[in-house]
């Protein structure tokens, strides 16, 4: 029987295996447990056929203890409270391990984004922005693009605001990340999960003595995260074996062009058919014989039921939560390497970091230099992470959550309880 489990239990879950490694107050560990702050709002948005249909939004604060709140917005059908509080907690150690000053947030529409015209779309962002408004800003809780979410729709995001007249200093940028450059944008924003995936799992091969020349890569979910993680790679000499996005799953044994299949998918809409490349299924994609396995798609692809079928060295999350508890404890008794998604895609919120300092100076760096920061901070954490797992003889996520929990609740501690 496959075990259900919703991505909040799942949070809750690893939350509860790391705090048996720490010495916490148990009053500190009840505060972190759970969200600070949960708005459901409803979105009446005037459709291009002259009808109203109502949406439903959510925006979860998990914790502000280390800084205003930071996190995505997911456009998604599959939305639900449970799963924006899972990704919202994840948020808050994601932060916390890249010692970022922030605490952990997360929003999200239960939309079909594909079924609606850039009008509706639009229209459905501003309302969204206006309906959350009364929660965030700058100092408080600052949004940023996830699933389904462009550049574009966080121009639309800051505008409203800004036309709002909400934004609490005299420039309206800060309010939201992942902006196009020309409002407000940081360079680097685009490319940052994916250069983070690439940083951390060259880094976990070179732990393990494998040479990144010729590595095999197989990519699970081939959108902004995953795409990018693969020409990086390809960049450093790797080689991509498959890719995978929701209509199906490619694979050729001597490589696939990563950013050639990129243009291949803006034209067609999928990787599939990919010329030289051969069909398979999502099951054969992650079995695939690699070194890293990235799966970039949603939550719940490894699981208790095939994670005894990967044959990576290393799995590098670049999607939240997209290893079950069981299927983790499967693959650390395989040998296999799991870099978490709280250490291995925060290149995203990171450089969402630069660019909110940026926004807030009103000072701009260029593009190397963003990703020259990127890196310091994201080599930094790794190698912070890899220290504890050895210390303490635990794995990554494991050692990833122990530095995550370790400063949140220090911080909670010196602010002590109100009032
Ligand atoms: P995206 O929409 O650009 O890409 C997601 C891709 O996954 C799409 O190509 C989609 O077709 C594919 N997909 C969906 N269901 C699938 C399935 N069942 N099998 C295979 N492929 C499937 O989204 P993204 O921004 O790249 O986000 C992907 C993951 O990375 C999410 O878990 C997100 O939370 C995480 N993430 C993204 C960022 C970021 O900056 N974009 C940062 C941190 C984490």
């Amino acid at each position: 029987m496959p075990i259900n489990r919703s991505p909040f239990e799942m949070a809750q879950q690893q939350y509860e295996q790391a705090l048996q490694y720490l010495s916490i107050d148990p009053g500190i560990a009840e505060i972190m447990r759970n969200p600070k702050r949960q708005l459901t709002v409803s979105l009446p948005i005037k459709m291009d056929d002259g009808t109203v249909k109502v949406f439903t939004g959510y925006r979860v604060q998990h914790s502000m203890a280390c800084g205003p709140a930071k996190g995505g917005i997911r456009y998604h059908p599959d939305v639900t409270l449970d799963e924006v509080r899972a990704l919202a907690m994840w948020m808050t150690w994601k932060c916390a391990v890249v010692d970022l000053p922030y605490g952990g947030g997360k929003g999200g529409i239960i939309c079909d984004p594909k079924k609606l015209s850039k009008g509706e779309l639009e229209r459905l962002t501003r309302r969204y922005a206006s309906e959350i408004a009364c929660i965030i800003g700058p100092l408080t809780d600052v949004p940023a693009p996830d699933v389904n979410t462009t550049p574009q729709i966080m121009a639309w995001f800051m505008d409203t605001i800004t036309m709002m007249g909400s934004a609490s200093t005299t420039t309206s940028w800060p309010i939201v990340t992942g902006k196009p450059v020309e409002v407000g944008g940081s360079a680097g924003r685009d490319e940052a999960t994916g250069r983070g995936v690439m940083i951390t799992a060259s880094a976990a091969l070179h732990a393990l003595g494998v040479p990144i020349e010729g590595a095999r890569v197989v990519v699970q979910g081939f959108g902004n995260a995953g795409s990018v993680s693969a020409y990086l790679l390809e960049e450093q000499g790797a080689t991509i074996v498959a890719m995978s996005d929701s209509q199906g799953a490619i694979y050729h044994p001597h490589g696939l062009p990563a950013r050639d299949v990129m243009h291949y998918k803006a034209r067609t809409g999928s990787v599939v058919g990919y010329p030289t490349s051969e069909a398979i299924t999502n099951e054969q994609l992650l079995a695939l014989p690699c070194e890293i396995l990235i799966p970039a798609a949603l939550e719940n692809s490894i699981t208790d039921e095939n994670a005894d079928t990967v044959q990576a060295r290393v799995v590098a999350e670049a999607a939240n939560g997209p290893t079950t508890p069981e299927a983790d404890a499967i693959l650390e008794s395989k040998n296999i390497i799991v870099i978490p998604d709280i250490l291995c895609n925060a290149g995203g919120v990171t450089v969402s970091y630069l660019e909110w300092v940026q926004d807030m100076q009103g000072y701009w760096w260029k593009r190397n230099e963003v990703n020259e920061r990127l890196a310091d901070i994201m080599t930094t954490a790794f190698h912070q992470v890899m220290t504890i797992a050895k210390e303490r003889k635990v794995s990554l996520r494991l050692a990833a959550y122990i530095k995550a929990m370790t400063r949140v609740a220090k911080a909670l501690e010196l602010r002590g309880v109100f009032p």
